[in-house]
């Protein structure tokens, strides 16, 4: 398939596109997307937006309104599944709020088998996996739980009193490593996590759509017969709404929130950028999130970054801003 190709051709880089559907008592009316096929995404521009007609853009695989959650992960299960492998892989959903991003990685509101999200689906899968090669090696799978605002770190996986993470840097060592062997475990930290990460919230203040959330998962397994040992990692991330904010209404704290995403998305963009086109020189020291994944970015470390659009003509401003993003680090 001339899709596997274009991977290979892409190394450790590859880029997703799903368009969400109309929501539930919108009228279904006139959509920015006029096709989804064979990893292109057509967008329909009118002459405000320079020459008037259809922009064509390509990805590695791209998912219209109606891809499911199971499709979607089938497409991104062998890249899951080589954590178990000893690769390091990281999953980026972005997009404007709203576009889907936290649909596709944890799911909607009400979760049932068909509608979890890549998060549940994902370990569920390394469960099955390991498993199924328990004769050979034995895997131990912990997860952690972060929250990146403000370019400050926070561990979601605390009952106690959250605290920002004291520690400056790289790995945050005084986070939560959480042993899970069950989908069950999995479900109720993830519940933790939520729950802790709204608080700071309200309704007029969601700060979920302005801080990144990371869910990491360590694996590591140990062969049975020689004793030697693999490490794998994934981290899975839900970035902030990348829209930009309007600056002649932002003051305050609003203003300080959307400086720190502008660059902490611009600082990832830098990154990947970078790597597909190998550059010497990656600058991860320019925010927090690229230095928390330093080390699962680049090397055989695998990326995917997956862009979600919105359909409506209003939000074609960011969607085009969400595909040039897309455009560079591809
Ligand atoms: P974001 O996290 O990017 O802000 P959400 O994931 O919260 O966006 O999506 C906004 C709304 O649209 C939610 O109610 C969500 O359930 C719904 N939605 C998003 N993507 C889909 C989809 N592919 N199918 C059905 N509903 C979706
Ligand atoms: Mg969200």
């Amino acid at each position: 398939k001339l899709y596997n190709q274009v991977q290979d051709l892409k190394g450790n880089i590859r880029v997703y596109c799903r368009v969400r559907p109309f929501l539930g008592g919108q009228p279904s009316h006139y959509s920015s997307v006029s096709n989804v096929e064979e990893g292109n995404i057509s967008i329909l521009t009118p002459s405000k937006y320079g020459k008037e007609g259809k922009k064509i853009f390509n990805f590695n695989r791209a998912f219209g309104p109606s891809a499911t959650q199971a499709e979607v992960f089938s497409d991104m299960q062998p890249l899951i599944r080589s954590v178990l492998d000893g690769y390091n892989v990281c999953i980026f959903a972005y997009g404007q709020t709203g576009s889907g991003k936290t649909h596709t990685m944890s799911g909607p509101d009400e979760l049932t088998d068909e509608t979890i999200g890549v998060n549940y689906r994902a370990l569920g899968d390394l469960f099955l996996l390991s498993e199924q090669r328990k004769d050979t090696i034995c895997y131990d799978i912990n997860v952690q739980m972060l929250e990146i605002y403000n370019e400050q770190v926070r561990d979601l996986l605390t009952t106690d009193e959250i605290r920002n993470s004291s520690h400056n840097g790289i790995n945050v060592p005084d986070a939560n490593l959480v042993p899970v062997s069950s989908t069950s475990d999995v479900i109720n930290l993830m519940n933790l996590g939520h729950k802790n990460r709204a608080v700071g919230s309200t309704a007029m203040n969601d700060r979920s759509s302005r801080s990144h959330s990371c869910l990491t998962v360590h694996v590591q397994g140990r062969y049975l017969t020689s004793g030697s040992t693999i490490r794998g990692s994934m981290h899975l991330v839900d970035l902030a709404g990348s829209e930009r904010a309007d600056k002649s209404e932002a003051t305050g704290d609003r203003l300080k929130e959307a400086q720190h995403i502008n660059k902490s998305l611009s600082a990832l963009g830098d990154v990947i950028a970078s790597l597909a086109s190998k550059n010497a020189h990656v600058p991860y020291r320019n925010s927090k999130l690229t230095q928390l994944l330093q080390d699962s970015l680049g090397g055989q470390a695998k990326t995917l970054m997956f862009v979600h659009i919105s359909p409506e003509p209003e939000a074609l401003g960011e969607t085009l801003s969400t595909l040039k993003f897309a455009e560079r680090v591809s």
